[in-house]
């Protein structure tokens, strides 16, 4: 048989009695469990090339939808703000460095169908598309590349929160065309 999570108490090792629902409580110790919703840090890195400016994306290269483009981003570290491990995640997927200190909030919602995270979207300071280091394909990234605008972004963009944090940056800002992703 399969164990799931949370199955035997972390702290005194007793089975939990009814392991389906959140939160349990221990017969051997009381302790209590829960399932909370994990933030998750996004960050919108506008890309400045010439008049024009659009933001980073990347194409997924892992599960859950593999083959789509997706914002930068990516769960917390326990020692880490949410700016702090968004840069990180920034580094991590794209190779290119960003100021922490620099990411605005944009917004936050939860995730859908299952709102077991909560999604939190900041906006980075411009990086001039010539300042981006070479790419390198990772684990979970096959391509890097820009989005010039919000048209369209529904059909190209792996998530339902992406897709509108995307939206809402280019309406902030005016910006009314077609995604027209190019590699970067
Ligand atoms: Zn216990």
């Amino acid at each position: 048989m399969t164990n799931l999570r949370d199955t035997f108490c972390s702290f005194c090792g007793t089975r939990y009695t009814e392991a389906a629902t959140y939160p349990r409580t221990c017969t051997g110790c009381t302790t209590q469990v829960w399932a909370n919703p994990v933030p998750v840090s996004v960050v919108l890195v506008p890309i400045v090339e010439g008049p024009t400016s659009g933001l980073l994306v990347v194409r997924r290269a892992i599960p859950p939808q593999i083959g789509k483009l997706a914002l930068v981003g990516g769960f917390l570290e326990e020692h880490e703000t949410w700016r702090q491990g968004g840069a990180r995640e920034v580094f991590e997927e794209t190779g290119l460095r960003i100021d922490a200190q620099t990411i605005e909030p944009l917004w936050f919602e939860s995730s859908s169908p299952r709102p077991n995270r909560v999604m939190l979207f900041g906006v980075a300071a411009p990086v001039s598309k010539a300042a981006l280091p070479p790419f390198q394909t990772n684990t979970e990234t096959s391509e890097r590349g820009v989005i010039h605008g919000p048209a369209g972004v529904e059909e190209v963009l792996a998530f339902s929160t992406h897709i509108e944090a995307t939206q809402r940056y280019f309406a902030a800002r005016g910006i009314a065309g077609p995604h027209a992703f190019t590699p970067a």
